[in-house]
């Protein structure tokens, strides 16, 4: 059992210093070692506690936000989240701009922790004035102190990664970690992880994960934007239709696409096998990891960490719901037999 019962100021000091957690069963099959990154432990349950206490933290340093300031950001995901979570506890307004392509459980979970959210309309371009991205560049240019976030393209977003999660990596695994796995989205935490992991030992390989129907790892190999790898795919969060400037894709060695399906099934096999409820990228990032162990990269002195973005429980109308699988043609339970013979 955990010994540490200190007593805590407030939930912030609880952001970070993440538990690194051994996988033992779902990689019965797998040669090396493989630890999972498990940051559903911060008190917002994902990694986007960190870049939220961070970009706040800098801007407070540098004299931009005062007690009662505003914060703003277009997202109704994990990143609205915790700037919400960090809005409350320090005392700034927070508004978020949404599609209203949100689900209304996303929007009533943001309000309860006071935000005020902006739902605008989901069907016009980026750069129609209703647009979310529109609607808060004018609020961030009409509110005098604000604080617009812009995740996709804020080089704090990769420093938070590199001033926490590299070093925590680091130390937990001696200096012994041979390969990250990490999700691109922003491309913020395995840039910032990975820049600090090169610095200390260039050997590192990085592995990012992306999603069929992103532009990030043709654009990793070619350094072209090419529009005909676009279309739609369920997994959020993962991938992008554009290249966001949080990532450093100089850092990163090859990326591994992963299909909506597997990554699902692999989601909740890491819950069934290993008892950690985790979210659909995390089971992203697990069968990128399964498609490198078929290639054979890895050998009995791999030490591969694999960060598990965010906690099961925003899945349940998702992943965790039999009738969402069977919606999406997910049906085959094959995997979760296997899961049983374990
Ligand atoms: N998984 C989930 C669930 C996320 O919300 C995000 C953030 N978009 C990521 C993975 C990817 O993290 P990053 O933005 O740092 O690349």
């Amino acid at each position: 059992m955990k010994e540490d019962l200190k007593v805590y100021n407030d939930a912030l000091q609880l952001v970070g210093n993440t538990p690194l957690i051994k996988l033992n069963r779902i990689t019965k099959d797998l040669t090396g070692d493989f630890y999972a990154k498990v940051e559903a432990f911060n008190p917002g349950h994902s990694t986007k506690d960190r870049i939220a206490l961070y970009i706040i933290e800098e801007a407070e340093r540098k004299g931009i936000l005062k007690p009662g300031d505003t914060i703003i950001e277009t997202t109704s995901g994990n990143t609205g989240f915790s700037i919400a979570m960090v809005s409350v506890i320090k005392g700034y307004e927070c508004i978020l701009a949404v599609s209203s392509k949100s689900s209304a459980d996303k929007i009533d979970m943001l309000k309860s922790l006071g935000a005020k959210v902006y739902v605008c309309p989901a069907h016009v371009s980026a750069d129609d004035p209703r647009s979310y991205y529109e609607v808060a560049k004018r609020l961030h240019q009409e509110i005098k102190g604000s604080v617009y976030i812009n995740q996709y393209f804020n080089e704090l977003n990769i420093d938070a990664h590199y001033n926490t999660t590299g070093p925590e990596i680091w130390k937990q695994t001696e200096g012994e970690i041979t390969h990250l796995v990490a999700c691109s989205g922003t491309g913020g935490t395995i840039s910032g992880t990975a820049r600090f992991l090169k610095e200390q030992n260039p050997d590192i390989q990085i592995i990012g994960i992306d999603a069929y129907g992103s532009v990030l790892k043709k654009y990793h190999e070619t350094r072209e934007f090419d529009e005909n790898e676009i279309y739609p795919y369920r997994i959020e969060g993962l991938g992008k239709n554009l290249i966001p400037t949080a990532t450093d894709f100089d850092v990163i060695d090859r990326f591994v696409k992963v299909s909506d399906e597997e990554s699902a099934h692999t989601a909740r096999m890491i819950s069934k096998t290993e008892g950690l409820f985790v979210g659909y990228t995390s089971g992203a990032a697990f069968q990128g990891v399964k498609q490198l162990a078929e290639e054979e990269i890895f050998d009995a002195n791999s030490k591969v960490v694999i960060i598990f973005p965010d906690h099961g429980s925003r899945y349940m109308s998702k992943i965790y719901s039999d009738d969402w699988m069977q919606e999406q043609g997910f049906s085959d339970s094959e995997n979760l037999v296997d899961a049983e013979k374990i």
